[in-house]
């Protein structure tokens, strides 16, 4: 996993292959999106969200991006 502060900045750096591998610090790539699931916000009230995925084309592991607001 690989919280992200700024979904979009995360989106454009792994579309453009600026996003490194935590493991290997390859380039990563975007791989689909992990499976969307209830987030309960401070006020009690729940949001659905859906991450995206990377992989990395070298070591072939693959990451969640996790927004930073989600707990872990
Ligand atoms: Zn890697």
């Amino acid at each position: 996993m690989i919280a992200v502060l700024d979904d979009g900045q995360a989106s454009h750096d792994l579309t453009h292959g600026q996003l490194p591998c935590p493991t290997c610090h390859s380039p990563l790539r975007p791989w689909g999106s992990a499976r969307q699931c209830p987030v309960r916000q401070a006020d009690g009230s729940t949001r659905q969200v859906r991450p995206q995925r990377a992989r990395c084309r070298t070591c072939r592991h693959t990451h969640v991006l996790l927004p930073a607001a989600c707990p872990g």
